[in-house]
């Protein structure tokens, strides 16, 4: 075992303490090996089957069944999705529980997240447990409670157990494409915008920091990022903290029942593209690039907010805050901007659930103002300047400029609004807003260069001139 092997392993063993399904985690060289004793420690001599896509089956799927069969566990033949277009969507999971219901065999999901999203939600469907063996760095939501999947058209999470194992063997993870284990680092960065914003919501009261899930995901943090290019490179210990901090996140988000530890305005950017059906040279961007974009997006809003404060306190215009809406106002304005009824109606119960009136308005914001030294330094500690942020995905190739994902500018502008509405999370987003300073910041993102403008004034069909 090499050194940063075993220190994933310590750090891993207090995190399973945590957890309230998942039993064993094994990541590192060879981990694959291990199936079989993993299998019959979380199972006993129950019979497995494979789920797997055909490239996942190639990958790792075929060998976990010649380990588990060598072994002497029963085996039901393995069940390959071969849709090329395969992704998290409810008729595959129907698909899948008719595979599952008719045996008592145990699914080990072999794949990234999708196929493991698609086992994890239709196990639970069967009453059945799983297991996870991961072929990718892609996502964080292997060891989560709760599996994202599309419904008519709309992507929820739906209540899903974790898995009772999940391995993840170095070999397979430095084979798979690049381009997947740079989503995932993407996903992984995101939680420093995301603990900024849980930061933000813990010191206003309106969602106190839970210490277990947040050590998990941001104490070993900075250091499981450290190496953009090691992953690139198909470093093994960069690999191994990005797997370490990936599995990390899906126990923080097991062991609170709850996405908050993981997620914040940043994952409401991608959400909102989800939900618009967004698509880039005619495919939807992975869930990483498109958090990668909104990390940044979010990061520009930070920086603005103490550019403002820093320079032109008088300009956030605390106890004048003619700006506040009622929330018939805002309910008439979501009903005009989300023109699907069925939509509009969830939006309006997301932001009624964090909308307050104007006397609680009042006493937060004479809150801000005691709190502001504290919380800023806070903050500061807890984020990383849009440049350096930047320059870290930069080096995995991710995106870093939201037209990477074919956002433009002046959407990616309108985005910052709509991303408020649609979660009742509260975020930089709400903060700002209630401060009176939403435009302003806003305004000064797309005005000022800082960030992307120039960087778009020099492409030649002057398409954001
Ligand atoms: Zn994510």
């Amino acid at each position: 075992m090499k050194s940063f092997e075993k220190e994933t392993a310590r750090r891993i063993q207090g995190a399973l303490k945590t957890a309230a399904t998942t039993k064993i985690i094994e990541i590192g060289l060879g981990a694959i090996q291990k199936t079989a004793r993993v299998f019959r420690e979380c199972f006993d001599d129950a019979s497995a089957i494979i789920i797997a896509d055909v490239n996942t089956y190639s990958a790792a799927g075929r060998q976990v069944e010649e380990i588990l069969k060598t072994d002497g566990i029963h085996m039901e033949h393995p069940f390959v999705f071969s849709d090329p277009n395969l992704y998290a969507e409810m008729k595959y999971v129907d698909q899948l529980v008719d595979v599952l219901s008719s045996s008592q065999a145990i699914a080990i999901a072999v794949g990234s997240g999708t196929i493991n999203d698609l086992t994890k939600l239709a196990s639970y469907r069967c009453s059945h447990q799983y297991m996870s063996i991961t072929t990718a760095g892609s996502v964080d939501g292997y060891t989560a409670f709760g599996a994202s999947i599309t419904e008519k058209s709309f992507k929820q999470t739906f209540y899903s157990p974790a898995p009772m194992a999940a391995i993840a063997d170095l070999d397979v993870i430095a084979d798979a494409p690049l381009e997947m284990n740079a989503w995932g680092y993407a996903d992984l960065m995101a939680k420093i915008p995301a603990g900024a914003d849980w930061i933000i919501a813990d010191a206003l009261g309106v969602e106190p920091i839970n210490p277990t899930s947040w050590g998990l995901v941001q104490n070993p943090l900075r250091k499981l990022i450290s190496n953009p290019s090691g992953v690139k490179h198909r470093d093994y210990q960069a690999l191994c903290f990005l797997l370490e901090g990936l599995i990390m996140s899906g126990l923080a988000m097991q062991q609170a029942q709850s996405s908050r530890p993981a997620s914040g305005a940043e994952h409401q950017f991608s959400h909102l593209w989800d939900n618009q059906h967004h698509k880039h040279n005619g495919k939807t961007p992975s869930h990483g690039f498109k958090v990668a974009v909104g990390s940044l997006a979010s990061l520009a809003l930070y920086e603005a907010l103490f550019d403002l404060w820093d320079n032109s306190m008088d300009k956030i215009k605390i106890g004048k805050h003619s700006y506040w809406k009622g929330f018939s106002e805002i309910e008439k304005e979501i009903k005009n901007t989300f023109s699907n009824p069925v939509e509009a109606a969830q939006v309006i119960e997301q932001s009624r659930q964090k909308y307050i009136d104007f006397t609680d308005l009042e006493k937060r914001l004479n809150r801000v103002v005691e709190i502001w030294p504290e919380l800023s330094r806070n903050l500061q500690r807890q984020l990383m300047g849009f440049s350096e942020f930047k320059a870290m995905l930069q080096q995995v190739d991710a995106p870093i400029a939201p037209m990477d994902i074919g956002i433009e500018l002046n959407r990616l502008k309108k985005s910052y609004g709509l991303a408020q509405l649609i979660r009742k999370r509260y975020t930089i987003l709400d903060f700002t807003k209630e401060l009176g300073v939403f435009e302003t910041c806003v305004n000064s993102i797309f005005i000022s260069g800082k960030y992307w403008e120039k960087q778009y004034n020099t492409l030649t069909d002057n398409r954001y001139e």
